[in-house]
């Protein structure tokens, strides 16, 4: 993934301060042209996003059943141990013989569920990669799709280091595969719920590049545009560093506003708000080309992973920075959400 709208540009890592550089001459030449290209912004005031925060709260609140409801349960030691296996392959960047290990660790997680891969091949300025998007589909009673998503692939560029990602991939992979585990084998009394595992979200070049990057739910959002899926979604919802046992939710402001509130009202309803939304910043993730097929998506994502994000796409993404606690967090939080939107 990667941040636009740095605050602070000057205390940033060195792959975001590069691409912030390259924005801000963008907006040189702009200034000169009277053209408006880059899509730097101003970042609120945390005080103000707070206001707005509380604000929406009320909305969303008001439309819900007020009766509080039991916490799901989440099997976070189960979800770690998942973690820790994943980054045991070591690097799994496309390609790889590791690569193709991971994938068939999460195929041997979901025998006996129904399971759709989309398989296909990229060309990039580096060669031609397989690509394998793996979907578990639970079916529930009500029509309609809510999709949670997680990439598996770590970078690339960074595949000759020991660079494991185990926050950037892992985790919210391992998390998936606990959701499986919460969701089999029950008639789900609501909507079919997809995890998916996307591959390929890692840009083939860093810094960041567009379309280098994103390859996986890009094809995938595609394929669901013509087979028609694409409209019965309901909700996207995106886990991405969600282990970092210093846990901090960012509100991403290219989000569905009506969905990030949801996804609060849930974390309120089960006690864990303090970890979400204190900051906002918007980020290029994969939910981005759901958004753009106006699917509502939701990238719940921590994006200061260590002081100023270092441990981010270094060889310090290790398993000793993550925290089951974190992972319970999340997953909870997201059972509850899913609990949400069968009510809404
Ligand atoms: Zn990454």
């Amino acid at each position: 993934m990667k941040r636009e709208n740095p605050a602070n540009p000057d205390n940033i890592p060195a792959i975001s301060r590069l691409t912030s550089r390259h924005c801000a001459s963008l907006l040189a030449l702009v200034a000169v042209s009277g053209a408006i290209g880059c899509t730097h912004t101003t970042p609120v005031a945390e005080s103000q996003v707070e206001n707005s925060v509380e604000l929406r709260q009320e909305s969303v609140a008001s439309s819900l059943p007020s009766q509080s409801v039991p916490a799901p349960s989440f099997n976070a030691s189960r979800a770690m141990q998942y973690v820790k296996e994943l980054v045991a392959y070591g690097p799994r960047p496309l390609g790889s013989e590791n690569h193709k290990k991971v994938e068939r660790y999460i195929l041997t997680h979901l025998q006996g569920d129904r399971v759709e891969q989309d398989d296909f091949e990229i060309t990039a300025r580096e060669g031609r990669f397989p690509v394998h998007n793996i979907v578990a589909k639970f079916p529930g009673s009500r029509e309609g799709i809510i999709v949670i998503a997680s990439h598996y692939d770590t970078n690339w560029p960074l595949r000759r280091s020991a660079y494991i990602g185990a926050n950037d991939g892992a985790s919210s992979s391992g998390l998936l595969l606990e959701l499986a585990n919460q969701l089999r084998g029950k008639r789900r009394d609501g909507y079919n719920v997809w995890l998916l595992w996307d591959d390929a979200e890692e840009s083939m070049r860093l810094p960041w590049v567009d379309a280098e990057s994103l390859y996986g739910v890009r094809h995938l959002a595609q394929k669901w545009q013509e087979d028609g899926t694409i409209k019965k979604i309901k909700a996207f919802i995106l886990e991405d560093m969600i282990g970092d046992s210093d846990l901090n939710i960012d509100r991403d402001t290219s989000s569905t506003s009506w969905l990030a509130d949801l996804v609060y009202e849930a974390a309120t309803r089960v006690g864990y708000q303090s970890h979400f939304f204190a900051r906002q910043l918007e980020v290029k993730d994969d939910h981005r080309p759901f958004l753009e097929r106006a699917v509502p998506a939701v990238d719940l994502i921590d994006f200061n992973y260590g002081y100023n994000n270092v441990f981010w796409h270094t060889t310090q993404d290790t398993i000793d920075k993550l925290s089951p606690k974190s992972l319970a967090i999340v997953g909870t939080v997201t059972l509850e959400t899913v609990k949400l939107l069968d009510l809404r």
